[in-house]
């Protein structure tokens, strides 16, 4: 672990390549089953009419001229040397084994790309799809980013996320199964309608007993021209504040394995002009200053509390 009170996801990269290691978000042609009517109509109701895209790249570019444009912007910018291709927006296991290869391999198709992720949904990952994605592990480091949101059924229904906790555990078991070197990120929101932090408590409970090897946790964040934006608007419900939120966070971290890596621990897509609450996700340098220092006064680090609870 570094100096910091959790395993963050960039003090591994360091340590694991040695050099500033800079994600490029790809865009790639990707649609969603809960939304063109496979699963559901509409898609999850904080999600974007983009899928949650980052915005980082044109969807109009092939992914080669991403991969190019996004290599000269962080190295310029961030001086990155080494660089992840990440696959976000949408469901980027959705189509063929043929398609997924053309994209997968045009994906990776440059010497300073050092490592694969792939954003995906639990019902979307059939074992040939695993399959495929388990053969890259030979050139590169792979990981799947695979969202649960919340481990309550109720929940996941009135979100309208069209999958369940079980099928989240059932591509769990089988990545692990037909996929045993791709690594596993998990994704969880806390502050969804209806869920009390105990209610999203318990989604990291849950995760922190599975077999993942990353964790992104997010606030739920209310952005404009989503169905949950008119909720909002109409009283329904209410974002989190930023101290609930660090609380709720420490405790998550604090019954976390300290294998697990930290990629994430608030929500970062929006921007200023999309977000409509809550305020302080703009902000996240001094999200991160907060929760740094009270898990500091606290004493408390990832992991400190595992054994209380296993
Ligand atoms: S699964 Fe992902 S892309 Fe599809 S609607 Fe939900 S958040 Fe959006």
């Amino acid at each position: 672990m570094s100096n910091l009170p959790y395993n963050s996801f960039n003090s591994y990269l360091r340590q694991k390549f040695g050099s500033i290691v800079w994600r490029i978000t790809l865009e790639g042609g990707f649609d969603c089953p809960n939304r063109d009517g496979k699963r559901a109509y509409g898609g999850c109701t904080f999600c974007t009419a983009d899928g949650s895209s980052s915005r980082a790249q044109s969807p109009e570019d092939s992914i080669a001229e991403q991969l190019i444009k996004g290599l000269e912007k962080h190295r310029e910018r961030h001086k990155a040397k080494k660089f992840i291709a990440y696959l976000q927006s949408f469901t980027n296991t959705y189509g063929s084994v043929e398609h997924l290869k053309k994209i997968y391999d045009q994906a990776i198709n440059h010497e300073d790309i050092i490592m694969l992720s792939i954003g995906t949904r639990p019902d979307c990952l059939p074992r040939e799809t695993i399959e495929l994605i388990e053969t890259y592990t030979n050139k590169l480091e792979v990981w799947i980013d695979l969202g649960l949101q919340s481990i309550h059924n109720k929940t996941l229904k009135l979100i309208n996320r069209a999958h369940t906790a079980e099928e989240f555990f059932v591509a769990i078991e089988n990545i692990k199964k037909f996929a045993p070197n791709t690594k596993i990120c998990a994704h969880m929101i806390a502050g969804l309608p209806e869920e009390t932090l105990e209610d999203s408590f318990e989604t990291g409970l849950a995760l922190s007993k599975l077999p993942i090897d990353g964790l992104k946790i997010h606030n739920l964040c209310i952005l404009k021209a989503t169905k949950i934006a008119h909720d909002y608007e109409k009283g329904l419900i209410k974002a989190l504040e930023m101290n609930d939120y660090i609380d709720l966070v420490i405790k998550i971290l604090s019954i976390m394995p300290p294998n697990i890596t930290i990629h994430r621990l608030m929500a970062e897509s929006a921007t200023d002009e999309e977000l409509i609450a809550p305020e302080w996700a703009n902000n996240k340098d001094a999200f991160l200053n907060v929760l740094r220092q009270k898990m500091q006064e606290q004493n408390i680090n990832q992991g400190d509390k595992l054994l209380c609870v296993l």
